[in-house]
């Protein structure tokens, strides 16, 4: 056996099949991988939305083994020096309350509906309302909270009090209010749902029918926030602000890390024992995603994700007028979806055949995440990569056949 099919064998055996991996990556350095046959490949998937400075960026690193051998972990029962100074920032470039850390985007949003309950329950209120094809993670809560059944399936009975709404239909929303709602939970852009970004329309009459209600606008920020669409967040596009917000994904860039930021009046909701994690915030995730912050900003990369975003994807619609199954191509910043007439895990696996990482989601939708300091000429690559795609796609049953 060589070596890649050492790790499939023992991965097949020993790990649980929840994912179906195709490469064995060994190694990255900002938007490159390798696998384990020295092949390397242009990482437009940034292990979806997280690697947003890339791979190894030398001051992430460097943060990470100081504070590594410095103080790993001591429990939130000990004050520690680095988590005040990330919930410093991150409430400075956010909503300027306070932070809740913890470890993962799913953990995040179950902090927000813990949040919308305990806020609620006074008020006589613990519904909430979210949109059809978003994703909130795969715990019990936030699939419950998600609006894909196939996240769903097999799992009922489900957690009560999430009611569904049409995503950019207020009317909709407001068809799904009651005296018992306490909240509404909204991605700015719809990242699993297929790079589906709000409506302003939508966002701005969201926010006025909280305010008319009462009640909270609480935004997923998990993929599309920490610079990816080239703010800080998804929701500044569309200028409002939300009560409280979820992240996780870019937040760490690698390292796991996933926090609520609220707006001031909600940051004393918990109080000590209503909440907790043992993980959160620890030493080490606050000085990996303090270094991921610093980067971004002093690497002035919100607008580098905008100015690549725009290159990569007027060059997207030009080629997508070569292609009659090419519907659509959207996004905002580096948060990417090119929509086909078709399925598209057969154009992912092309694009990976000519070097290209990147994800079918949303069955019919290829998604593209690259890392936010990508360069010009990986720009320019990349595109020669999609050219060449699309062109053996073109030439396959599945590119011929019409939809
Ligand atoms: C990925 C994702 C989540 C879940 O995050 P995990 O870290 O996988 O739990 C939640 N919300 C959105 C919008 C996401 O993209």
């Amino acid at each position: 056996m060589n070596e890649r099919e050492q790790i499939l064998y023992k991965h097949s055996t020993y790990v649980m099949p929840t994912y179906a991996p195709t490469l064995a990556l060994v190694k990255g350095k900002g938007a490159w991988v390798w696998d384990v046959e020295d092949n390397r490949y242009l990482d437009f998937l940034s292990g979806i939305a997280v690697t947003n400075v890339g791979h190894c960026h030398p001051r992430h690193v460097k943060a990470i083994r100081k504070q590594a051998g410095t103080l790993m972990h001591v429990s939130n029962l000990f004050y520690n020096r680095e988590q005040p100074e990330l919930a410093h920032r991150l409430s400075d470039i956010s909503l300027r309350g306070k932070c809740f850390f913890c470890n993962s985007g799913a953990e995040a949003n179950e902090a927000l509906i813990k949040l919308a309950r305990l806020w609620g329950k006074p008020r006589g209120r613990h519904e909430i309302v979210t949109m059809a094809n978003s994703f909130h993670g795969r715990t019990m809560a936030t699939i419950s909270a998600t609006g894909q059944s196939k996240v769903q399936d097999g799992f009922a009975p489900l957690l009560e009090g999430f009611v569904q709404a049409t995503f950019n239909d207020l009317d909709s929303v407001r068809a799904a209010l009651s005296p018992r709602t306490a909240a509404v939970l909204v991605e700015a852009i719809q990242g699993e749902g297929g790079v589906r970004p709000a409506t302003r329309a939508f966002m701005e009459g969201l926010r006025r029918l909280c305010d008319e209600q009462g009640i909270l606008m609480l935004c997923d920020e998990v993929q599309c926030g920490m610079g990816r669409t080239g703010r800080w967040f998804g929701y500044e596009h569309f200028g409002i602000q939300p009560d409280a917000i979820s992240l996780a994904k870019g937040l760490g860039g690698g390292f796991p890390i996933g926090a609520i930021v609220v707006r001031p009046s909600l940051s004393d909701v918990f109080q000590p024992g209503r909440h907790a994690t043992t993980f959160g915030g620890t030493p080490l995730a606050c000085a990996a995603a303090r270094a991921v912050i610093d980067i971004i900003e002093d690497e002035g990369l919100r607008a580098n994700a905008q100015l690549r975003g725009q290159q990569f994807m007027d060059r997207l619609k030009q080629l997508a007028t070569r292609y009659a199954w090419i519907r659509e191509v959207r996004g905002m910043g580096l948060m990417i979806g090119m929509e086909l007439d078709r399925p598209a895990a057969g154009l992912q696996e092309l694009l990976l055949e000519k070097g290209l990482l990147a994800l079918a989601t949303a069955h019919t939708v290829i998604r593209f995440l690259p890392p936010l300091n990508l360069r010009r000429s990986q720009v320019t690559k990349a595109v020669r990569m999609v050219d060449k795609a699309c062109a053996a796609f073109n030439a396959t049953s599945q590119g011929e056949k019409t939809a």
